[in-house]
Parts: C-alpha cells; structure tokens; sequence
C-alpha cells in the first residue's frame, strides 16, 4: 500500500534526479561551470535521502538507513552551499565543511535513541539542515550579485533554512512517532516531506534561474562583441548608446567616427596579420582614453564609433584630436619602427532627439572631409539642423 509519505517520498526522489540532470546539462553552457555541477552532485545526493528513508522503514537496518537518509540530505545541502559559494563568489574551506559534515553524523547517531516527537530530538535533528542552509541565504546576500532573481533565492533560503525550525515544532505538536521506523507511517512525514518537496522545487528552480539569466547574459553579450577587438560591434555600440540616451534623454552628446588611413596598404605591405594588430592597437587606445561612460565600437573593418554622453562637441573634438596624436604613436610588432599608423576623424554634436544614425551620418561626412583634406586630420560636422552638408574646419 502507497501511504502519503511514501508517495511524496518517490515524488521528491523523482525531483531530486530530475534536477540532478538538469543541472548537469545547464553545466556545459554554464559561465560557473562548477556551480552547475555542485548542484548537479547535491540533487543527485539528496535524492538518496528518499530511498533511505523507504529502506528505514521497510528493513532490517533502520539505523543504518536513518543516518544515511540524514547524511544524504545534509550531503545534498552542503554541496549546493559550495556551488552557492562557486555562483556568488563565497567560497567554503573544504575541511571546514567536512567536519561540520562529520560532527553532524555523530550528532546523528547520538540521538537516534532519543525518542522522536521531542523537542531536544526535533531540535537536533532539523538544526543541522537550517545552518547549511542559512550558511547559503549568508552567501548570496553577502555577495556582489545584486540583481533581483538573487534576491529571490537569498529570500526562498531563508524561508527554507527557518521552515527546518517549523519542522521540528511540527514534529512535537503533530508527533512523529517513536521511533524512526514510525516516521513514515505519520501525518508529520506527509507534511514534511509535502513541504520539502515545494521547498526543492522553488530553490531548484530559482538556482536554474540565476544559472540561465546568467547563459542568457552572456549570449547577448558575446552577439554584441567584436572578437577581434574586444570592443562593442555595430550592434553592441548602438544598444549601448540607446541605453546611454536613455539615461540622459534631455542633455547634449557627441559622436567620433574614425577610420584608419590607407589601411589597405599596411595589409598589403604587411600582411592581415599585422593588419588585425594595428585594428587591436587602436582599439586598445580608444578603450583605455575613453572615459567610463563612453561607448566604445568597432563598426566596420578599420572604422570606430565613440558615443560621448553629455559632452559638448568642443570636449569631443579635444577628445578626437588627442586620440588622433597618439594614434601616431602605435607601434606593433611585425611593422617598422619607421611607419606611422594614422587616422582621420569625424566628430558630431547629436542634436536632442536626432537619430543616431542621422548623427553618424553627419560625423561620417566630416570623416570624408578629413580623408579629403589629406588624411591625419579631425573635422567637425555642423550641427543637425544646418540644411547644407558642409563641414567646419578645425585643425
Ligand atoms: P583610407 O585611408 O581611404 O581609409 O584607405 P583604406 O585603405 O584604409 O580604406 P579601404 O576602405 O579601401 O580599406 C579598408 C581595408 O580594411 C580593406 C579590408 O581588406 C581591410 N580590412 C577590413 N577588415 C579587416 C580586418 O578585420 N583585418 C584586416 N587585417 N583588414 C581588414
Ligand atoms: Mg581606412
Ligand atoms: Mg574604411
């Protein structure tokens, strides 16, 4: 005959596995590998707990199978507050968790003759569970990872590790049994094991969560990065002046395009190699004098978009001027001392509500003008409004 407890006892090791391979998967794509496995180690433990408690109850070897039942769920728990530890950076020493593990099992054994349904057996029974659990919600809170889900799953520990509490005043009201073979027969099981199995589910699922937003976070970054360069492709730079404006909708930005000279001839002479190490040189110049909060592209083969948020155009085009000497200062290894990598400029003021690419179209055309004007030079496009196309020129 199936029982409640037995029934919530097969669901939760179904769970338990369940996850256990879930975790495992989301492991391969996972940016904290180990974390994925350690959770994918702590299901896989704790779902032992389940059969144990089957074998406490319908063998000869209750002892044995209570302690394993106990150990596995501890077990279980402990390995995932080591993956927390991996995920949010709070790690645990080894031996410490070992021993806190071992001390635990004696703890085990010492009251399996206490009889059940009393306080100092419940007590000691549950304590154990609600420390390594707390342990994690201190971990998560503790931790620089701020965002909502983390705050969640901070949240769902700490229920979790206090509901351990709840358990044992439950197992003295509603009684659970004598002994540890009468566990099962109880109202106290169905409840406890009812509980704990909503309780799997929602830690469960919430650790997939920050592990998924995690890989999601990742892909978009990855589409949005140029891997040569290290800096935002096309679509990087313009999500990222989105969000900048966005931030600043109502103050004045400015815009540099930029656009290595006669870079053909450095592939040419050179090779593409020492091509891609002139694109990675001048990237690097730009990511390391741009402020903050500048956005920083590569939007074309040997062309560059810098956004400047609140900057008028007379700070942008000090800006572009600078970059522009030291670009003459690159040097990089496969190409003579002699030859100078130059640049021209183009620098746009971004009218309120103009368009970026309307703003990149003007900074373009001061671009041409500079390449016209005999290249190694900045100009200015005129601002958004002016209905001719020409160019001022500053030196
Ligand atoms: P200008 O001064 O007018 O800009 O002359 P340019 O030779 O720089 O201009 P052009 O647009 O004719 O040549 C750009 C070259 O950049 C052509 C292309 O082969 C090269 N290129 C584009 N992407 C890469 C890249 O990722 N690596 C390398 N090594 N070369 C690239
Ligand atoms: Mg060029
Ligand atoms: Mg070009």
């Amino acid at each position: 005959m199936v029982n409640g407890a037995v029934f919530f006892l097969v669901v939760n090791f179904i769970i338990a596995i369940c996850f256990a391979l879930v975790f495992a998967v989301v492991a391969v794509r996972s940016r904290s590998r180990q974390a994925a496995q350690w959770f994918s180690a702590g299901f896989a433990v704790a779902s032992l707990s389940a059969i144990s408690e089957l074998l406490v109850a319908y063998t000869d070897l209750p002892r044995l199978f209570a302690v394993l039942a106990f150990a596995s769920v501890l077990g279980g728990m402990i390995l995932l507050r080591v993956g927390i530890g991996e995920l949010y950076g709070m790690r645990i020493a080894p031996l410490g968790a070992v021993s806190f593990f071992a001390a635990c099992i004696l703890l085990d054994l010492l009251i399996y003759g206490l009889p059940r349904s009393t306080l100092r057996h419940a007590i000691s029974y549950q304590t154990p569970f609600a420390l390594v659990i707390l342990a994690s919600a201190v971990a998560v809170f503790a931790s620089t990872r701020r965002a909502k889900i983390d705050r969640v799953l901070g949240f769902l520990l700490v229920a979790t590790g206090l509901h351990f509490f709840a358990k044992a005043a439950l197992a003295v009201t509603a009684g659970a049994g004598t002994a540890a073979t009468d566990y099962i027969h109880t109202n106290y099981a169905v409840i406890s094991q009812g509980s704990t199995a909503v309780l799997i589910v929602a830690v469960g699922l919430t650790l997939l969560s920050v592990l998924v937003l995690d890989i999601m976070a990742d892909e978009r970054s990855n589409s949005e990065r140029d891997v040569l360069s290290g800096l935002a492709n096309r679509r990087g730079f313009e999500n990222g002046v989105a969000a900048a404006r966005l931030a600043a909708p109502a103050v004045r930005h400015s815009v540099m395009t930029c656009d290595i000279d006669r870079f053909k001839n450095i592939n040419d002479t050179f090779g593409h190699h020492a091509g891609d190490q002139v694109i990675r040189a001048l990237a690097d110049l730009l990511r390391s004098s741009a402020a903050p909060n500048f956005v920083v592209g590569r939007i074309g083969g040997e062309e560059f978009a810098v956004f400047m948020p609140n900057t008028t155009v007379e700070t942008a085009m000090r800006f572009a001027s600078a970059t522009r000497r030291e670009t003459m200062a690159i040097t990089v290894d496969g190409l003579p001392k002699t030859l100078t990598v130059s640049a021209s400029f183009g620098v746009a003021e971004v009218a309120a509500g103009e368009s970026l690419d309307d703003a990149m179209y003007r900074a373009d055309m001061a671009l041409y003008e500079a390449k016209r004007a005999g290249r190694n030079c900045v100009r200015q496009a005129r601002n958004a409004r002016s209905a001719s196309p020409d160019i001022r020129l500053v030196t």
